[in-house]
């Protein structure tokens, strides 16, 4: 099952390549304007008031004239519009490029080649290097937002790439999305807890699900809950997190200090949950 999804991991990518290769001038600036891809492909791209989805593709065929029209919902974000047209980009592609393929797969499995296909639509491969430099060079919470916006993407989005294509290496610091939310496995005890911590995985660990009780000091809870919405701010505390030894390759427990920077987000459009987006940047410890 994982190598099934690594090869449509692998055809998502190469597919993106085709068009951007097929088409360099829509792949010139960013923010990749996914409707002109989609125009480019020989889609339609509609708006539409009363979808209960975010998007959907309707494909027309009647043996002579075929038409494939991406209806996107009304009323939503411009960044999460992007991502849901390139995303059902990825599904034309599937169907039109390899129908016999998609035929044998299950629902899921197309739903992971268009997200695959949506997100290195957005940020196209060519960008990770450049990315992963920036990342390393300007750091904090308010560095993130620019490059989500320069992408066009969510942030979510942005953080999820960003970890797939390991571009936080060499980073000493953790992006994370921080939620009021109950343990995942229990379902008990609402907190604000880390939902998903984002960093250099070949040097570094940091639990999700656990409590920013536990990850830093009591004051960074009352930090938090002061900020207001858009505002950000830093304060320094102690963290706990794994390291991976040099010597022994495994992963260790350590505590250090820190300077957090943290914003407020607007609340989870899932559940109106409150929402944050912190870095961690660990201070170097003087020998
Ligand atoms: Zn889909």
């Amino acid at each position: 099952m994982a190598s099934t999804r690594m090869q449509l991991t692998a055809l998502a990518q190469q597919e993106v390549q085709i068009v951007s290769d097929a088409y360099p001038g829509l792949f010139k600036e960013m923010p990749i304007r996914a409707s002109k891809v989609a125009e480019a492909l020989g889609m339609r791209v509609r708006l539409a008031p009363n979808l209960r989805q975010r998007a959907r593709l309707d494909c027309f065929d009647d043996g002579k004239t075929r038409t494939a029209t991406v209806m996107v919902r009304k009323d939503l974000d411009h960044n999460v519009a992007r991502f849901a047209l390139a995303h059902e980009v990825g599904h034309f592609i599937l169907l039109e490029r390899h129908a016999d393929l998609a035929v044998g797969l299950d629902a899921r499995a197309r739903e992971g080649f268009s997200n695959v296909f949506a997100a290195e639509l957005l940020i196209p491969s060519a960008c990770h290097g450049p990315l992963a430099e920036r990342l390393l060079r300007d750091t904090g919470v308010r560095a993130l937002l620019g490059l989500a916006s320069e992408f066009g993407v969510t942030l979510p989005m942005l953080l999820v790439t960003l970890s797939q294509h390991n571009l936080l290496r060499g980073l000493d610091g953790f992006y994370l999305l921080i939620k009021y939310m109950v343990n995942k496995r229990t379902c008990l005890e609402p907190r604000l807890r880390i939902e998903s911590a984002y960093y250099d995985r070949e040097r570094y660990f940091v639990p999700d699900n656990q409590s920013i009780r536990s990850f830093a000091r009591n004051s960074v809870l009352e930090w938090l809950n002061s900020l207001s919405i858009g505002i950000g701010s830093s304060a320094k505390s102690i963290v706990k997190y794994n390291m991976k030894s040099e010597v022994t390759g495994k992963f260790k427990a350590r505590e250090s200090a820190a300077v957090l920077d943290a914003l407020r987000l607007n609340p989870s459009s899932h559940d109106g949950a409150e929402y944050f987006v912190m870095f961690v940047g660990l201070v170097p410890v003087e020998s």
